[in-house]
């Protein structure tokens, strides 16, 4: 067997019946881009003959390179040897071949060569993109209240970090809303649940389109309440959102009978505003428009209470919990 390793026939039947086999493309390019050599993984993946392709240049087959950016291409070539890049070949019918490219700087009887190792990548960049779309989707599906498509307190929760953090570095006020159906419980009482949760889709269908910023921030906080954050907010302004959000559940005008409040939907509604937003943490925002909202609540719901940063520093220790209905 030495014996036939020595034979140089034999190593090159080796060699050239490697090549013939392989499934990656092994292509050489000349100094002026020219194809010098295609094995048959090459000649099938682009759809050209050998023949066809020792006429062509490579900027005829990669879109990514012109005449001068192969030049550019050439030096790196030679000063790094050996690199791994990402292109496209288009076929000869067309089609976009996504490749991974190992490029390998061969110099032989003084003249120099790029001998390229190229995979076909289409599968991976497929797959690529198949768990980039479901990533997306189970993010969206993270942060989205199944019920009303709204975002979900998770999500709330984060961006009210993050609007804290923002307007502390820029200085300007800060909004909050939070916004609670009155008696809803008796509403599921006389109605029943499913049109309860039909109202509660309703309620944030309207409540989206009071919604006219992209930074404005609408969620399910829970059960029957919705959370708005309004960035770079007055208090006036906040207030006459949420004047704007509690009329427009009233022309709802989804019938509630046993409300104590009015014979339709209502809501009510607190509003904190922040005009420095300095050492203020969520929780504190949160039980600050939790008092303004319970305010709402004890002057007889259906209504709106703005508190300025000032009451919010200090909020009224009333919960929810003492609440009721
Ligand atoms: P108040 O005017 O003080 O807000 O009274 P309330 O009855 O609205 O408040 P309470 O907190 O006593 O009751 C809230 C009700 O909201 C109880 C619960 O059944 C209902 N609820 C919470 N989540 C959902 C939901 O997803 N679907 C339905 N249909 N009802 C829900
Ligand atoms: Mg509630
Ligand atoms: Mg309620």
């Amino acid at each position: 067997m030495a014996a036939l390793n020595d034979n140089l026939a034999y190593r090159l039947m080796l060699t050239n019946t490697t090549v013939e086999k392989l499934a990656d493309m092994v292509i050489w390019l000349n100094e002026s881009g020219r194809y010098v050599f295609v094995n048959p993984a090459a000649t099938k993946l682009l759809g050209y003959s050998a023949e066809e392709l020792s006429q062509m240049h490579v900027w005829e087959i990669d879109p990514l390179f012109d005449e001068d950016r192969w030049q550019k291409h050439w030096q790196d070539v030679v000063e790094q040897k050996s690199f791994r890049l990402e292109t496209v070949n288009v076929s000869k019918s067309g089609d976009e071949i996504p490749i991974e490219v190992t490029v390998n700087y061969v110099q032989f009887e003084g003249r120099a060569f790029n001998c390229s190792i190229v995979r076909d990548i289409s599968e991976r960049k497929r797959a690529e993109a198949e768990l980039r779309g479901l990533t997306e989707k189970i993010y969206r599906l993270s942060v989205t209240d199944a019920l009303t498509n709204l975002s979900n307190r998770r999500h709330f929760d984060l961006t009210l970090q993050n609007e804290l953090d923002r307007h502390t570095r820029s200085g300007k006020p800060l909004s909050l809303i939070l916004l609670d159906i009155d008696a809803f419980k008796q509403f599921n009482d006389t109605y029943g649940h499913v049109q309860g949760d039909e109202a509660l889709q309703s309620v944030a269908l309207s409540l989206s389109q009071t919604v006219s910023r992209p930074t404005e921030t609408l969620a399910r906080y829970g059960g029957e309440e919705f959370a708005i954050i309004l960035p770079e907010t007055t208090l006036d302004l906040a207030t006459e959102w949420a004047e704007r959000s509690r009329l427009k559940i009233e022309s709802l005008a989804i019938a509630h009978s046993s409300s104590p409040t009015a014979p339709h939907v209502t809501a009510s509604l607190g509003v904190v505003t922040y005009e420095d937003c300095r050492r203020i943490s969520p929780i504190d925002a949160l039980m600050a428009v939790d008092a303004a909202l319970y305010e709402a609540k004890r002057l007889g719901r259906n209504r709106v209470i703005g508190h300025r940063s000032e009451n919010a520093e200090n909020p009224s220790k009333g919960t929810r919990e003492a609440l009721g209905s």
